[in-house]
């Protein structure tokens, strides 16, 4: 890997620069969020109480949002971040909405620690 490459997995620890590593992805529905009605939280707690966990896609309603979410950790400094990917599954594709990203105290707030 070159110095200046960048990967699509190229997220970067704004501490140290470090290519942060993706530890984990998760899958959650958000009930009661349907077409049409979701809006930005930048707020970890809001994703913590509306985010619901599960298993596959399967298990998301119809017309309702579900988000996945990548989990980061800087293999220099130990650095967390989050990046939730809102989206709502239309037939066979998906409606993306802009990705929000969780650091410090909205990280803490949305893991419930
Ligand atoms: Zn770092």
């Amino acid at each position: 890997m070159g110095l200046f490459s960048k990967g699509p997995k190229g997220e970067k620890c704004k501490v140290c620069k470090a290519i942060l590593e993706k530890r984990e992805e998760r899958l959650y529905a958000m009930p009661g969020v349907y077409v049409g009605h979701y809006k930005e939280h930048p707020h970890g707690a809001w994703y913590r109480d509306n985010l619901v966990p599960i298993d596959s896609k399967a298990q998301i309603p119809t017309g309702i949002y579900a988000a996945r979410v990548e989990l980061f950790k800087c293999p220099r400094c130990g650095k967390e971040k989050a990046v939730v990917h809102p989206f709502l599954s239309v037939r066979d594709s998906e409606v993306t909405e802009f990705p929000v990203t969780l650091e410090y105290l909205e990280l803490d707030a949305f893991l419930g620690r």
